[in-house]
């Protein structure tokens, strides 16, 4: 089942369950549209992975599955991958 992790990791902005914002790779590192797409180019930072939208959980089922509320942080920021 889907952590649905609270922020993103790379500005740490709010994406709640409902939010349509939210992308994950599939390790659920989980990030903004606007950082997946601008400063990450769709490349997750930690694995290399592409994102997908994070889908809705119905919020019938929140109750009894609720979201995580664990906030992942990138410690030492975001940057895309850099190619060696
Ligand atoms: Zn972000
Ligand atoms: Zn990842």
């Amino acid at each position: 089942m889907l952590e649905l992790r609270p922020n993103c990791e790379c500005c740490d902005r709010n994406l709640p369950p409902e939010s349509r914002q939210a992308m994950i790779c599939t390790f659920e590192c989980t990030f903004c549209a606007d950082c997946a797409d601008t400063v990450l180019g769709g490349v997750c930072p930690n694995c290399g992975g592409d994102f997908v939208r994070r889908p809705i959980r119905p919020a019938a089922l929140l109750a009894k599955y609720p979201a995580s509320t664990k906030r992942v942080l990138k410690a030492e920021g975001c940057a895309p991958v850099r190619a060696a």
